[in-house]
């Protein structure tokens, strides 16, 4: 039962420890621990109170924040009304803020312990610095140590930095900013109003969100791409490209395959030199090259790290060592269908964290699910996906033909699935007779409009991931697709699935 709560500098001699070690049975004990206050988290929370309704669960979470969702900070926020942006605010009609529940809702520690009907403790602003999962015990910043029965990671990540930025002049990096919290969100946000140009670095999924709402914001916006368009990594080439025009659309400056060799302070701005030998000025700089998933707990923790994947190797049932779960971006588990994966979206953070809570609570599920991730490049580019989404796939895309095209193809043709136009990267695919072919000269082609399509990605021959452009409403069929592991199909034929009307 918690008691006390003891503190050290955290530099105790070994006869200082083993004192310390004696004298657990004074520490404070928690039936449930969670390190980390992010989505993962409070999924976990909400699955261990559904089952166990007299828990006493308590998080420790880095930031200062109650937890709250991460997808509105590159999104909704920067199309709602400033004022209302600046209290994370996402509009009106929807649920009205990026946090998951009002501060109120959250119990300090020593309410928790004292709660005959349990609840959920939150102690914010505190990181924990080391774990001993034999002792079942962690160690927090401040010297605070806590002893746990069961344990959930959901430390998630935090942004990488380019190798240029993180070595330029401190006036460099004062006007350089990386992009994950809502601290960031508000630093970037108030230099948007007081910047006229900005330049992002990174073409994935945080670097285009951001970038098509800074060019919305009306600011001299600069993307830097090595790939040779946006979410080159993820989409297949034609339709990177096609993003990358929407994007420029949106009123961006892309500079694709191209690297940021230099960058020096200049006359108030950050020039940045590029790997063609171009220089651009601009007032602030953001780095969008990834994340770096949170793992410096393995230290002490003696937790093996997966060298393929990067985070906490856990078994399909999410569990890393007896009483110690691991969720969210942080967990390289292993997927039954598609093989030791790693995830870094919201969905998974939301449904990883759910099982982990309910065998936290003694349940024993697997991980069966396959999350969906969906992106929003305001105003023309939306899609959802599902699987293995990774340009160095061999993909299989059908389209649904243009409007105008549609309609006067209908006079001829009473078959109304002939509407599907049919692309593919690979010329492998060919075989096909129906198959267009486009096969990477699109250099010359007058621009396309990807109206409605789905793209399959394929491994050895099977589906392993499909990407839903602009159609909504039909991941459950891609699910599907995916769980009854679709092998040597007629792709054009899977592919009519997603364009009829569902029953
Ligand atoms: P996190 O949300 O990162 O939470 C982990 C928390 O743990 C953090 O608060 C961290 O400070 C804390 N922590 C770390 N170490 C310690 C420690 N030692 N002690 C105490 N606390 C610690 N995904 C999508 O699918 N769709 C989207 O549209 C989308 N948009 C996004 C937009 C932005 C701007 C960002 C940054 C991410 C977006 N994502 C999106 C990704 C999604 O938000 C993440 O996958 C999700 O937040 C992961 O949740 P998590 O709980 O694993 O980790
Ligand atoms: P990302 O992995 O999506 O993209 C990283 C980009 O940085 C790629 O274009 C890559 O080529 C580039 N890059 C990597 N190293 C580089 C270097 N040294 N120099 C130049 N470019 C380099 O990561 P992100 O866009 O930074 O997003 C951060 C995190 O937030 C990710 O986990 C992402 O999944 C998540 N996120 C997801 C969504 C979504 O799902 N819609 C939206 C925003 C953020």
């Amino acid at each position: 039962k918690a008691s006390t709560l003891s503190k050290d500098n955290n530099k105790t001699t070994e006869s200082e420890q083993t004192d310390k070690e004696s004298s657990d049975t004074e520490l404070p004990l928690y039936k449930y621990l969670i390190v980390g206050a992010g989505t993962s988290s409070v999924s976990a929370y909400r699955a261990i109170k559904a089952r166990d309704p007299k828990a006493k669960i308590l998080i420790i979470g880095e930031e200062p924040d109650v937890p709250y969702e991460r997808p509105p900070l590159s999104k909704e926020l920067w199309y709602v009304d400033p004022a209302v942006a600046k209290e994370y605010k996402i509009g009106k009609s929807k649920r009205d803020s990026i946090f998951y529940e009002p501060r109120p809702f959250y119990l300090s520690p020593k309410a928790l312990q004292e709660a005959e009907n349990g609840g959920v403790g939150l102690i914010s602003g505190k990181k924990v610095v080391k774990l001993d999962g034999q002792k079942k015990k962690v160690w927090l910043n401040d010297g605070t140590e806590i002893l746990y029965e069961k344990c959930l990671l959901a430390t998630g990540g935090r942004p990488k930095n380019h190798p240029v930025m993180e070595t330029a002049d401190k006036d460099v990096q004062d006007r350089t900013i990386l992009f994950r919290n809502t601290s960031d969100f508000t630093r970037l946000h108030e230099a948007v109003e007081k910047s006229k140009s900005v330049a992002i670095i990174g073409g994935g999924f945080l670097g285009s969100e951001l970038a098509c709402a800074l060019g919305f914001k009306g600011l001299k916006t600069y993307q830097i791409i090595q790939e040779k368009g946006n979410l080159g990594t993820v989409l297949p080439e034609y339709l990177s490209k096609h993003t990358t025009e929407k994007v420029q659309e949106s009123g961006v400056d892309v500079l694709t395959s191209l690297t940021v060799t230099e960058a020096q302070y200049n006359n108030n701005q950050v020039e940045l030199t590029l790997s063609d030998g171009r220089k651009i000025s601009v007032d602030k700089v953001v780095v969008c090259v990834g994340l770096e998933p949170n793992v410096d707990l393995a230290k002490t923790s003696n937790l093996e790290l997966d060298e393929k994947h990067g985070g906490f190797r856990v078994n399909a049932e999410l569990e890393a060592m007896s009483g110690l779960w691991v969720a969210g971006d942080v967990s390289c588990f292993y997927d039954i269908k598609l093989g030791r994966r790693r995830i870094e979206h919201h969905n998974h953070a939301w449904v990883s964290g759910k099982l982990a809570g309910e065998n936290m609570t003694g349940a024993s599920k697997m991980y069966r699910y396959q999350s969906i991730f969906w992106s929003d490049l305001e105003p023309y580019v939306s899609f959802q996906a599902i699987g293995i989404i990774d340009s160095n796939l061999e993909t299989y895309s059908v389209f649904e033909k243009p409007p105008e095209k549609k309609r006067q193809r209908k006079k001829k043709t009473k078959e109304s699935n002939l509407e599907i136009a049919k692309k593919t990267t690979e010329e492998s695919l060919g075989t096909n007779q129906e198959v267009s072919k486009d096969t990477g000269s699109e250099e010359e082609k007058p621009k396309e409009e990807f109206n409605k399509g789905v793209i399959f990605y394929l491994r050895g021959g099977s589906i392993v991931g499909i990407l839903l452009w602009n159609i909504t409403g039909k991941i459950y069929r891609a699910r599907q697709v995916i769980s009854d592991g679709c092998r040597d199909e007629d792709l054009y034929e899977v592919a009519k699935l997603f364009f009829a009307p569902r029953k």
